[in-house]
């Protein structure tokens, strides 16, 4: 049985994301999304509605299910008897940071093995901050987050100019 978690912020889940779940879901038995309730970052969304937005564009995913953590990701993976952690690489600028944070999980749990997926050509570019910004000035995001979410995304942005 292997057990996977993808984690992440998500604020918000972009196609990139989804185009990694669907695919890694697809390499384990059960995948765990594990939402990061950061209280360093200030969130455009709180952690219940990420996680409740991702629950609703995976429901048809049979083993994935989303969970919020807190704190370490090893702790989180522990927790869930995970044996591996699942995280996307876009470009180079991603894997230094993530090559770091994959062998601080090693040498802090060794029983896990953090697997990278390349992101699909046409989503290299896209990152929740991309789709944020351009919501901001009120563009165009079809492209870049599920149809279901832009008007939660175009709520929030409303609401900041009030
Ligand atoms: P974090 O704050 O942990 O970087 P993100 O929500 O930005 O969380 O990303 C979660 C994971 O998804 C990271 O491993 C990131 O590299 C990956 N990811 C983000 N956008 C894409 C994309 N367009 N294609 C592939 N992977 C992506």
């Amino acid at each position: 049985m292997k057990r996977a978690i993808y984690p992440g912020s998500f604020d918000p889940i972009t196609f990139g994301h989804l185009d990694i779940i669907k695919r890694a879901s697809g390499l384990c038995d059960e995948l765990i999304i594990g939402v990061l309730n950061n209280k360093q970052k200030n969130p455009l969304f709180s952690t219940t509605e990420r996680v409740n937005m991702i629950r609703e564009l995976t429901e048809n995913l049979g083993n994935v299910s989303v969970e919020s953590f807190e704190g370490l990701t090893v702790d989180f993976a522990r927790a869930k008897n995970a044996q591996v952690i699942i995280r996307g690489l876009r470009a180079v600028t991603d894997f230094e940071n993530e090559i770091q944070l994959a062998q601080s999980n090693k040498v802090q749990y060794p029983e896990i093995e953090t697997l990278f997926m390349t992101t699909s050509l046409q989503y290299s570019y896209l990152s929740s901050t991309v789709a944020k910004e351009f919501a901001s000035y009120g563009g165009d995001i079809s492209l870049f987050v599920p149809s279901e979410i832009i008007p939660l995304i175009e709520r929030k942005f409303q609401d900041k100019e009030k």
